[in-house]
């Protein structure tokens, strides 16, 4: 589970992006934390980066496929505040 310190610049924005599953081998759409949802393990990768299966744990067969999905997105606007974090 991840974890944070600073919760002013943390934030909680509904999207549908985060309910998205992703399969390894495709590139990751934002910056951010993904987890997968079979085992719960996360990664921090940059967007456009490839969704890796090379650095996950193998899973036994009864967990399925590893599948990813968003758990945070990073921004890059230094500027940005709680008024303008709409979910673009
Ligand atoms: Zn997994």
């Amino acid at each position: 589970m991840a974890t944070y310190q600073d919760a002013p610049h943390v934030i909680r924005t509904p999207s549908a992006e985060f309910d998205k599953v992703h399969d390894p081998g495709g590139a990751a759409l934002y910056s951010g934390i993904y987890r997968c949802i079979r085992c719960g393990y996360e990664i921090a990768i940059a967007a456009g980066h490839t969704l890796p299966p090379q650095s996950h744990p193998q899973h036994p067969a009864s967990l399925g496929a590893i599948q990813w999905r968003l758990l945070a997105r990073a921004t890059h606007n230094k500027y940005s505040s709680i008024e303008n974090h709409a979910y673009q």
